[in-house]
């Protein structure tokens, strides 16, 4: 009687180890074939190449490992966000390209910055520089290419103008015989650049 209950109680230990084992072995199988469907799906977001993408899977079969490796030596980005940033490189690089490009203040025509009028409402736009003949906007003082001092009026020249019109005759005549000494700075700047 001892003899056989032991035998029973081994006998429903074993039991339970079995159905323990198989319920192990079952998690362990759906974990495998969802770690094969994983790897596949993952490597067909990542990699471009059919070939390669069933390498991946292939290489997924071996239980655990494959994937683990994959996941190792895997592109880091999606092939979405590859594209995206190729794109926005694609259109970055177009926008630096269109720097020279502005729009007419008249008729907003697509034109260059050194059109001399509008191809289409005719209008001047800039003036041609009398040194070296490069265009110029006509409010620019000087020409930014050959230093040539242009027919402009200066925003500095005209508030002098305006200030000595409502000044006494003495204080102008004062003004007149000693020089500005902001044009004469400017004068030595001038003439050391032409040094250089
Ligand atoms: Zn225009
Ligand atoms: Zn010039």
């Amino acid at each position: 009687m001892e003899l056989l209950a032991i035998f029973r109680i081994e006998d429903i230990e074993n039991d339970a180890l079995q159905t323990a084992a198989s319920i192990a072995l079952l998690v362990l199988g759906v974990l495998y074939l969802s770690l094969i469907f994983w790897t596949f799906a993952d490597a067909r977001r990542r990699i471009d190449d059919p070939l390669l993408v069933m390498c991946a899977t292939l290489a997924s079969f071996f239980p655990f490992v494959g994937t683990i490796v994959y996941l190792i030596v895997r592109p880091p980005e999606y092939l979405d966000d590859v594209r995206l940033r190729e794109l926005e490189m694609t259109a970055a690089e177009a926008r630096l390209a269109n720097l020279d490009y502005s729009l007419c203040p008249h008729c907003d025509y697509e034109i260059q910055s050194d059109y001399l009028r509008c191809p289409s409402c005719m209008r001047k736009l800039k003036e041609r520089c009398y040194s070296c003949s490069k265009p110029i906007d006509p409010s620019w003082r000087i020409c930014p290419f050959c230093e040539a001092e242009t027919s402009a009026p200066s925003p500095a020249t005209s508030t002098r103008r305006r200030r000595r019109q409502t000044t006494d005759q003495s204080t102008v005549a004062a003004d007149i015989a000693k020089p500005e000494p902001e044009e004469a700075a400017a004068g030595s700047e001038t003439s050391r650049r032409r040094r250089r």
